[in-house]
């Protein structure tokens, strides 16, 4: 009978994990290969039909860009909530519930975890916004940390531009904000308030160094209201100076 041979029994195990390793390596080598082939091609037409499209809300100066308001985070939880802001969302009602509207604001949704999404994003943003403002999610809200450093890279990619992100998800804004320190100096973070008529996340904005808004009546009032909903020449949003602004209730 044939004894085994533990040295040579080592040196094949060895040999397969090795020849594992190499392949894996290779696999991954021609993943992202293909990837970087991918981005350097990728035309603005490629890249818009990729993310889903861009938004263009009728009352800003810029385009903008929108997931669904129901896969909102905190905002699904503070929808149960009398009061709060969220139970009379605009983007939960009106023609957000039309299907088309439905079905391409899911397909946007889809896209966020496509590997190309971030490029995708500069591509088009860079293509298509000429204004040098954009707004981040006009409705919906930021999904996870890995979703805002994209944003961040996104934004850290095209410095002409300055970006203005509204955002409840506080506590995907701490965790960022412990791993790399600093908000890209052309993204605005502004805390949204939770509530109709509370306060504005002051003490949570001061000690990150953010600004806020808020639905009550305590900051800079947005004069959309005043100027057929239209901002016109303000900028408040993205003015990292102004602390807090106001919103019209309703
Ligand atoms: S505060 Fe100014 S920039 Fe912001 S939404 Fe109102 S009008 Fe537009």
């Amino acid at each position: 009978m044939k004894g085994s041979n533990p040295f040579a029994d080592s040196l094949l195990s060895y040999s397969k994990k090795r020849g594992l390793t190499l392949l894996f390596r290779f696999v991954e080598w021609l993943f992202f290969s293909t990837l970087t082939l991918k981005v350097k091609t990728m035309t603005p037409v490629q890249a818009v039909n990729l993310i889903g499209g861009l938004s263009k809300p009728s009352k800003m100066p810029c385009k903008g860009y929108s997931i669904p308001a129901w896969r909102c985070i905190t905002g699904a939880k503070m929808r149960e909530v009398k009061g709060s802001i969220c139970a009379v969302c605009y983007a939960l009602k009106g023609n957000y519930l039309w299907s088309n509207v439905k079905n391409a604001l899911e397909k946007r949704f889809a896209s966020l975890s496509n590997p190309l999404w971030t490029k995708a994003m500069i591509i088009a943003i860079a293509h298509y916004e000429k204004s040098g403002y954009f707004r981040f999610h006009d409705s919906g809200d930021v999904q996870s940390v890995e979703h805002l450093e994209n944003l961040c890279e996104i934004a850290d990619s095209l410095p002409q531009i300055k970006f203005w992100l509204p955002t409840r998800e506080y506590a995907f804004v701490r965790s960022y904000l412990k791993k790399h320190g600093d908000f890209p100096p052309n993204l605005t973070v502004r805390l949204s308030g939770l509530m109709m008529d509370g306060k504005a996340p002051v003490s949570l904005a001061n000690k990150l160094g953010l600004v806020v808004s808020s639905a009550s009546e305590s900051g800079f009032d947005c004069p959309a209201s005043k100027q057929g909903h239209k901002c016109l020449d303000c900028r408040a949003c993205w003015d990292k100076n102004v602390f807090d602004v106001t919103y019209k209730k309703g």
